[in-house]
């Protein structure tokens, strides 16, 4: 029999098992948010007695782009001063970072494809804070990242990744906000469903009792 007061037993029984012996899978509560998720739904943090972070990754990207979006100008004020205090190491940087690709070459690129000039890419992406505008992934050297257009409209920089991601959700508002509100409320994991993998494993480990 379960121990009396646990509302999902095995969860109870479950999460003060050691990760090093048994990684999955294991709920915790999000110590921002409080929502129960897997932990796959948390960054993965050396030295910490999970190997996670306390904060689910909705509630840390959240905090990201709030921070960025708080000190937006302070981090462009920043790396323009950088690149003026570190003239030669910019420089060198810019040239590693065209290495991959001829400059003229990138600028028909981006002519050809999205109409748009370097200086006008350069200048978006500086505004980004260097990266995807969604993600942060910052391009391979050489290389550009998406240019999110809405017809003659340039909406933002992208990587290929986070620009699928819109496309497959039909770049609905509504839609992206149900897959946000799906992800962050951990669905059925937060409730203790488990796959028969994970109740197996719990009752050889004598974690679970019975065959329920
Ligand atoms: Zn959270
Ligand atoms: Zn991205």
């Amino acid at each position: 029999m379960f121990k009396k007061g646990a509302n999902s037993p095995f969860e109870q029984h479950v999460v003060r098992v050691s990760p090093r012996s048994y990684s999955s899978p294991v709920t915790k509560q999000c110590k921002k948010c409080g929502a129960i998720k897997p932990l796959i739904d948390y960054y993965e943090a050396r030295g910490t007695r999970d190997g996670h972070r306390g904060a689910c990754k909705a509630c840390e990207s959240a905090a990201r782009a709030e921070w960025y979006q708080r000190n937006r100008e302070h981090v462009i004020e920043k790396v323009r001063s950088w690149q003026t205090d570190n003239r030669d190491r910019y420089l060198a940087w810019q040239r590693e970072y065209k290495r991959g690709r001829p400059r003229e070459e990138r600028e028909g690129h981006l002519r050809r494809t999205f109409g748009l000039s370097l200086d006008d890419y350069d200048a978006i992406l500086a505004a980004q804070g260097g990266g995807c505008a969604i993600c942060g992934e910052r391009p391979i050297s050489g290389q550009s990242l998406h240019i999110d257009h809405l017809g003659d409209v340039v909406r933002g920089i992208l990587c290929v990744r986070c620009n699928n991601a819109l496309g497959l959700l039909k770049e609905d508002p509504e839609l992206i906000g149900v897959a946000c509100d799906y992800v962050d409320s951990g669905g059925f994991a937060s409730a203790g469903v488990y796959t028969e993998r994970g109740l197996a494993i719990g009752r050889a480990r004598g974690l679970v009792k019975g065959s329920g």
